[in-house]
């Protein structure tokens, strides 16, 4: 579904990403772990137009989409949850997927999948005329991940969506997360740090250190190697 062919991103004179080559296969989920500043959100950002290579190629469904517009590529299918579940927090709930869906004319389609991600997410149906910014972490995330579904993505780019949620909390997420790929089908590309939960619902994992990567295997096999267990499941 998705081939990242050694690119090449750059922060002005800054490297950040050193000849990847990612394949995702459609209805898998797959993670990129690695520690802080690996390059894991500029391989997201890469793919989504936001931060474009500068050399190499990404091909979405065969097509070449590196010289595309973030919008161009929104519209093929393929929707990003960033870092940090940047919201609009004045906006409400029901304006926040609104925006989700800006793209979109299919009015009965925007409304199946709207009560969907309320039966999904019943917090916030409750909180549908509630300022976003006003919801707690989760829900938030929650939010941020309906937001992208919104766009009806058959490639969810997810960063880091465990980042500063309480135990409990990241597991409701991680079993909505499955929930999606298993109801719907769609594709997951999961950028994390918790290492231990992607490998977990994955079906298989790149690791990246410093820009490149250094290791790509099926996740249960990640989850038993000793220098994966090491580096980042802290065993
Ligand atoms: P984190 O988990 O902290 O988000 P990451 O693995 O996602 O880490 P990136 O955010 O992709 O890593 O950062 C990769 C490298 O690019 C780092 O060295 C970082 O300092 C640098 N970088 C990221 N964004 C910018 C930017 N806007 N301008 C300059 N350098 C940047």
């Amino acid at each position: 579904m998705l081939e990242l062919l050694d690119i090449n991103t750059y922060y002005g004179n800054i490297q950040a990403l050193k000849g990847v080559s990612i394949r995702v296969e459609a209805g898998e989920i797959i993670t990129l772990i690695g520690a802080n500043g690996a390059g894991k959100t500029t391989t997201l950002m890469s793919i989504s137009g936001i931060a474009p290579p500068r050399s190499g190629q990404i091909l979405f469904e065969g097509r070449p989409i590196h010289d595309m517009e973030p919008d161009q590529i929104v519209a093929l299918g393929i929707s990003q949850v960033p870092e940090g579940r940047r919201i609009f927090p004045f906006l409400s709930v029901m304006e926040n997927l609104d925006m989700g869906a800006f793209l979109r004319r299919d009015r009965d389609g925007i409304k199946a999948d709207l009560e969907h991600i309320f039966e999904m997410f019943p917090i916030l149906a409750q909180r549908r005329h509630q300022q976003g910014g006003t919801l707690s972490g989760g829900e938030q995330q929650m939010l941020a991940i309906s937001r992208a579904l919104m766009a009806r993505p058959r490639l969810l780019l997810l960063d880091e969506p465990s980042l500063g949620l309480a135990p409990i909390v990241v597991r409701r997420i991680f079993d909505i997360i499955e929930r999606i790929n298993r109801e719907s089908g769609t594709t997951i590309f999961l950028v994390e740090q918790n290492a231990n939960l992607a490998l977990k619902i994955a079906n298989r994992g790149y690791v990246m250190e410093n820009g490149r990567i250094t290791m790509e295997d099926k996740a249960a096999g990640l989850l038993v190697n000793e220098d994966v267990k090491k580096a980042y499941l802290g065993i």
